[in-house]
């Protein structure tokens, strides 16, 4: 199912480095080898950026009804090989297979989504001062767009890019992560069974620093789309920025998750456990942060921790995650914070670390601003929602954010004060959907939004068109 060697895809062509280097990459369950991945780097980043150039034009030629039917091909064919490509997602990620699945049909309707739009991508008429003028906007291709992402939900964040990348016109080179090459690998396969054309979805393997930096140089690379974290995205911003480059960053998060005196309390600590564990917290909406009304601050925090108790741990993605994590930790309760369960990494193959939950952080420490990308959240104790919408803000980031209460009243305050791209009302910290634009504010992100038809503007540009038509009686 996983080839022993995965190769770039570069105009069409299965191809090794051109240094023929390779990394290994290792299983997140086991630490044993599931396969080797091309080493890429400058060369490589340049062959698949002049091909994506020489395919742009035709492509971009096609009507935006043909576009629409191939990403469609492409999404149904991801549905016809759903188990196999959830398999690969479990393989290569260490998470349940039911999880994959899930994540493998979210990847499917984004398809299909974007598909749709091929049979609208409205623009706009409006009037003009003159008169017989119309004038209406339409939408363009960039060019080159440059698609760079995380591990941590693999398939979807290379559907959420290429798909309305590939339908607004556009040709891409896509670096995947290097701890989950193989669902890329798939992906790019599938592609050219669409009928994607050879040149106009390229796929760059390797690390941070060799391919995906150069992908971030390249002069010719007109949009850079990255999913990741806030230090690279910063990185990247003054790289492409510097000349000029469109650049949509889609960072991490250090989410809240409010629970008020009013919450139902079983329903607050199963979203509560769902949004901080799930996928070993490494979800860019994972609740790090618990914050908890002093009321009921001591049932909940009975009832999570007897709930965490019987989670089953899941891998991180690799040997330096658990490092760090774990790294994290300790210096969080040597800076005061408690260990209420938790705190270790597991005694086993692979890269397991315990649901863990700390509380008596302070609101400064590093424990409460930095994001760990692990299974660790904090519980933070206030007295009413007035001071809860205060340490929700207190972050550099604002993804998203969830409260739980029974009042509309609250809800509905929480909703305008939060600082989030996404609030969520008794439920996780998340609840995205491939027609709902996602994003956040602050150190999450550059004010893009990912999916819904507001993936157009980030891989389209408006083009306003004046049509005069009848100049003698101008
Ligand atoms: P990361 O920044 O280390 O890596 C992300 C991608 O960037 C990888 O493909 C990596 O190889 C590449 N990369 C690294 N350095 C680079 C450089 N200098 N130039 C170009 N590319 C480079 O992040 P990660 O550890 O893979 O992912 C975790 C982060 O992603 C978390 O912060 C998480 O919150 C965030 N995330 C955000 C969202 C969102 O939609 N906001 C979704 C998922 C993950």
């Amino acid at each position: 199912m996983i080839p022993r060697e995965i190769p770039n895809l570069v105009g069409g062509q299965a191809v090794p480095a051109a240094s023929g280097e390779s990394l290994e990459k290792l299983r997140p369950t086991d630490e044993t080898l599931l396969c080797r991945v091309a080493r890429s780097r400058v060369e490589d980043v340049a062959s698949a950026v002049a091909a994506a150039r020489a395919a742009q034009p035709g492509w971009a030629e096609r009507t935006a009804v043909e576009r629409g039917d191939i990403v469609r091909e492409l999404a149904l064919l991801l549905r016809d090989r759903r188990e196999e490509a959830s398999a690969i997602v479990a393989e290569e990620t260490g998470k349940p297979l039911e999880l994959a699945l899930g994540e493998t049909d979210a990847s499917v309707e984004m398809g299909l989504f974007v598909a749709g739009e091929g049979r609208r991508s409205y623009g706009r008429t409006t009037t003009a001062s003159m008169a017989h003028r119309t004038v209406l906007t339409v939408r363009q291709p960039l060019g080159i767009a440059a698609l760079i992402m995380s591990f941590n939900t693999p398939l979807p964040n290379v559907a959420w890019k290429a798909f309305p990348a590939i339908f607004c016109g556009n040709a891409a080179v896509l670096k995947p992560s290097e701890h989950t090459p193989a669902s890329a690998w798939l992906f790019g396969g599938l592609a050219r069974e669409a009928g994607v054309p050879d040149g106009v979805l390229n796929i760059v393997h390797g690390l941070g620093s060799e391919a995906g930096a150069p992908l971030v140089e390249h002069a010719d690379v007109d949009l850079v789309s990255f999913t990741g974290s806030a230090a690279t995205g910063r990185w990247i911003n003054e790289t492409a920025g510097r000349r000029l480059a469109k650049v949509c960053l889609e960072l991490g998060g250090k989410n809240a998750l409010v629970v008020c005196d009013d919450a139902e309390l079983d329903s607050a600590v199963r979203w509560a456990l769902a949004s901080a564990f799930s996928n070993a917290g490494q979800r860019c909406a994972s609740a790090s942060r618990l914050v908890v009304f002093d009321d009921v601050y001591d049932a909940f925090r009975d009832r999570l921790l007897a709930g965490v108790r019987d989670l089953e741990p899941q891998p991180v993605i690799s040997r330096e995650s658990v490092e760090r994590i774990s790294e994290a930790v300790g210096r969080a309760t040597q800076q005061g914070a408690t260990m209420l369960v938790g705190g270790d990494r597991l005694e086993r193959p692979g890269w397991y670390f315990a649901p863990t939950v700390l509380e008596d952080a302070a609101v400064d420490a590093e424990i409460s601003r930095t994001e760990l990308f692990g299974p660790v959240t904090v519980l933070y104790r206030v007295g009413d929602l007035e001071q809860a919408i205060a340490l929700v803000n207190d972050s550099p980031y604002g993804l998203t954010a969830a409260i739980h209460t029974a009042s509309v009243h609250r809800a509905m305050r929480f909703a305008e004060r939060a600082q989030a791209g996404v609030v969520v009302v008794n439920a996780g910290t998340h609840g995205s959907e491939p027609h709902m634009g996602f994003g956040g504010v602050k150190d999450s992100g550059t004010g893009w939004r990912e999916a819904g038809v507001e993936a157009l503007d980030v891989y389209s540009d408006l083009k306003v068109v004046n049509l005069v038509a009848d100049p003698m009686r101008t």
